[in-house]
């Protein structure tokens, strides 16, 4: 039908593009605040994320479950919400309207964009290539390694982390650009203490997650596939639900690559044909071969690419002239405003490029991804009504609990230094197997911490970092571990 128009479905006080958890948290904020406003929720996924378990662990940090589920629980609980399952195509910020991919239009007075982000890949046309996002990914990444006796994991975040420890069974040669572990989220000092555990027999599980597993059900059917109609993004424990367990017996052989990058990919029948490269005896045996510019060749049964994720922006930008951040981001104003009108974004598409606080930096994780889609629907809320809004507390100090190899893991402010230069000291305390508390100063004052293990500091830290009280008079006793620091501070 060529040429014809779009029938116009419907107009919407509120639409919110994506069922992650910042698409969902804002539709809750926007269907509660205003309940005479019709909200619509666009997504191209079966199912949507919802938080479950909130827990306020000190004043910023914050601790959540996450269950995979059915979008009706969304409608029930919110009588003015219409769930659209259908991936955006187009938006046309001039009229006000985004056309999904079977063909409806939706009218908007507010629109809020949060469609994620995609694994970026090292090479798009590879099989034996693959990234990890969402259920399906994770459930194919499970598949292929319960045959495979080695695999190659390149990147050096938080993903590439938990799966180079959690796999068994299979050897994985891990390729990292940095001289340390975890970069993203720690330095040498807290590699150090994590190593072992790489090379140790993992300890059996003492207790069962106490996070919902990640559902498998069947996709619905009907949603197709590519890039832009992936479900939503695993979040923490997304490695819980399911045994990554290869075809060998090792429990961990993990071979550490460091400070180097792929440089090549090829395949064997392209190694078989260029007689210059050789990987030795098993010349031409595995499925794909891998290059590293530190000139070590490895074959393996596939590449797991953890470098990061792409904001899932396209459908977006076709006829509208958005500002993007240098990392691919929709940029956002302090109200969550991206540069067309009438349109916000939260989440892992948007880069925050407001003035931030010194202790705050942006991550895309799940936290923020709550944090940013809450306050994007309050923001929608005042300027409908045209009310002030100052930004959120929670963007004052950069706050983060997670796990890694099993240990608790609280990330507070500049908790590695980031943009602070020459211009700061660190102090840590360690105890190989059980803590690692790391404490970065700048002028005396307290800027960030690294706290792995059960040091029973978070709620004390925070508050010295966010109230900046001179600590140069206490010097390392900060750390002294027979002081409790708590009553000091008192
Ligand atoms: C394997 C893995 C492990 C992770 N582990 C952690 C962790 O331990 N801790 C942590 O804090 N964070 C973790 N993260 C990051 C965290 O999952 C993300 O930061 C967070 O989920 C982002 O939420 P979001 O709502 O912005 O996007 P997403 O969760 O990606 O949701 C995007 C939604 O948009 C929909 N969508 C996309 N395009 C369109 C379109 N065109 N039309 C309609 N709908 C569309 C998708 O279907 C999806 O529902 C992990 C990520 C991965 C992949």
């Amino acid at each position: 039908n060529e040429g014809m128009a779009n029938p116009k479905e419907k107009t919407f006080s509120f639409v919110v593009v994506g069922g992650g958890i910042a698409g969902v948290t804002c539709v809750e904020q926007l269907a509660s605040q205003i309940p005479s406003a019709d909200v619509a929720l666009i997504t191209a996924g079966p199912h949507i994320k919802a938080v479950t378990n909130y827990k306020q662990v000190s004043k910023l940090l914050e601790e959540f479950d996450v269950e995979e589920c059915p979008s009706s629980v969304l409608e029930e609980k919110f009588h003015n919400l219409t769930v659209i399952h259908s991936a955006v195509k187009s938006l046309h910020t001039q009229s006000h309207t985004v056309e999904t991919a079977d063909g409806c239009v939706f009218g908007y007075e507010k629109l809020c964009i949060c469609s994620g982000g995609r694994p970026k890949l090292l090479t798009q046309d590879n099989p034996n290539v693959l990234g990890i996002r969402d259920t399906d990914s994770a459930q194919e990444f499970q598949k292929r390694l319960s045959k495979a006796k080695r695999i190659v994991v390149v990147g050096n975040g938080g993903i590439a982390l938990e799966l180079v420890y959690e796999v068994e069974g299979c050897e994985v040669v891990w390729a990292i650009k940095d001289k340390a572990i975890g970069n993203t989220f720690f330095d040498a000092g807290a590699a150090q203490f994590l190593i072992p555990l790489l090379e140790a027999d993992k300890p059996e599980r003492a207790s069962p997650c106490k996070r919902p597993r990640y559902t498998t059900e069947e996709s619905a059917p009907s949603c197709g596939s590519g890039p832009t109609e992936a479900g939503s993004a695993l979040g923490p424990d997304w490695h819980e639900g399911i045994v990554l367990r290869g075809a060998e017996q090792v429990s961990h052989r993990v071979l550490l690559q460091y400070q180097c990058e792929v440089e090549k990919i090829f395949t064997s029948e392209e190694l078989l044909n260029s007689p210059q490269q050789t990987v030795g005896p098993e010349n031409g045996s595995w499925p794909i071969y891998v290059q590293l510019t530190n000139g070590n060749t490895f074959g393996c049964d596939f590449v797991v690419s953890a470098t990061g994720v792409v904001p899932n922006t396209e459908p977006f930008l076709h006829s509208n002239k958005f500002a993007l951040a240098d990392d691919g981001g929709l940029q956002v104003d302090d109200h969550m405003m991206t540069s067309e009108q009438d349109v916000y974004a939260a989440g892992d598409v948007c880069t925050a490029c407001w003035e931030h606080s010194p202790l705050w930096q942006q991550m895309r994780l799940w936290t923020q991804a709550r944090q940013m889609g809450w306050y994007a629907g309050r923001c929608m809320v005042a300027h409908l009504l045209s009310e002030p809004i100052e930004l959120d507390f929670c963007f004052e100090l950069f706050s983060h609990i997670t796990k890694f190899f099993s240990y608790k893991v609280v990330l507070l402010g500049k908790f590695n230094g980031q943009g602070l230069g020459p211009n700061h000291e660190l102090l840590v305390r360690c105890t190989k197997g059980q803590e690692y508390v790391k404490v970065v100063l700048s002028g005396g004052r307290m800027v960030g911490a690294v706290l792995i293990g059960e040091t029973d500091l978070e709620e004390t830290f925070e508050n010295l970092i966010l109230n900046q009280m001179d600590l140069t008079p206490y010097g390392e006793e900060l750390l002294n571990p027979n002081i409790d620091i708590e009553d000091y501070f008192d």
